[in-house]
């Protein structure tokens, strides 16, 4: 069944709607996808989560629009990884809002320390922003006319949250789960255990048993328990062979810079790896001198050209016309 286009929505989102006040404004994968609450009470109108930094000027369109001329008055964050956050700066920049943000990420924020902070390590931009407010597991936080419950959520990022509404058992689970696919497990790629946390977190989902789940990516869906095995699975392949989840790895975050720049020539994106740190680490904790790992790099290239997620002419690669 296909994914319903934003402004139709299906049974699922007008049920939401009705019970919580929240559109949710499906993206694609450069872009996290947006929760968006009405203000309510004293609680100001809201988004979770805000896209990457490119995609800016279309979130706050889409928003604006969700919100039919109400303004926003607040920014919450799951995670902080740049096409959850990316879109924070420019709506910062029209004042009038507070942001709220995972309690282990404020620190890095207030320093604005891009190492931990992801961005220099996976060479993605995300415009520098501002936090007021902390997100604290255990501690709830109303979001339109519900108080929602924050849970840690490590793994795919340590630091991240999810929030869960229990009357209507509605998570907002970030990348924790998504319905058909794992997001990398970023500690394992620098040698830090992420394999135990994302097990643990997947089981706190399935003891939270929610009825619908809005995932980072990807439409919303309410076959939980379905989507729970499928990372469950992954997870374990994974950690039966490592050097598995760094090549899932290594294409996802290649799929992923090309959706930024949309095209670039063979040699350069292969360069482009080789000097970025993420792909440096890996290839060195795989044992990998310089020449190997530039041979690497150009074989995970060339496989999602021959694969078809991307298409190659006179020595440049581009993505698509229709990704995004
Ligand atoms: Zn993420």
């Amino acid at each position: 069944m296909p994914a319903p286009a934003t402004g139709e929505p299906g049974t699922l989102a007008l049920a939401l709607r009705r019970a919580l006040g929240l559109t949710l404004l499906e993206r694609g994968w450069l872009s996290a996808n947006q929760a968006v609450f009405h203000a309510a009470g004293g609680t100001p109108a809201t988004v979770v989560d805000t896209g990457f930094s490119s995609h800016a000027d279309q979130t706050m369109e889409l928003v604006d629009h969700a919100l039919a001329g109400e303004p926003l008055g607040r920014i919450v964050n799951t995670h902080l990884h740049s096409d959850h956050c990316g879109g924070n700066a420019a709506l910062q920049r029209r004042g009038g809002l507070e942001t709220w943000i995972p309690a282990r990420s404020v620190a890095a924020v207030r320093q604005w320390d891009e190492d931990r902070l992801s961005y220099r390590l996976t060479d993605q931009p995300c415009p520098r922003f501002v936090t007021d407010h902390a997100l604290v597991p255990g501690e709830r936080i109303v979001l339109g006319e519900a108080a929602w419950e924050i849970h840690a959520a490590p793994g795919h990022d340590m630091d991240a949250v999810m929030l869960f509404e229990p009357q209507t058992r509605t998570l907002i689970a970030g990348d924790a789960l998504w319905e058909e696919r794992l997001a990398i497990i970023f500690p394992e790629l620098e040698g830090k255990d992420g394999f135990g946390p994302t097990r643990a977190t997947l089981s706190l989902i399935e003891r939270l048993s929610p009825r619908t789940v809005l995932p980072g990516h990807g439409r919303l869906f309410d076959d939980v328990g379905r989507a729970l095995a499928a990372s469950r699975e992954r997870v374990a392949a994974f950690e039966r062979a490592p050097e598995r989840h760094a090549q899932h790895a290594a294409r996802a975050l290649l799929m992923f810079h090309l959706l930024e720049v949309r095209e670039g020539g063979f040699d350069e994106l292969v360069d482009w790896m080789c000097r970025t740190p993420i792909y440096r680490t890996v290839a060195s904790r795989a044992g990998m001198d310089e020449a190997r790992a530039a041979a690497w790099a150009s074989m995970h290239l060339r496989r999602l050209v021959d694969d078809g997620a991307l298409v190659e002419h006179d020595g440049r690669v581009a993505v698509r016309p229709q990704a995004q």
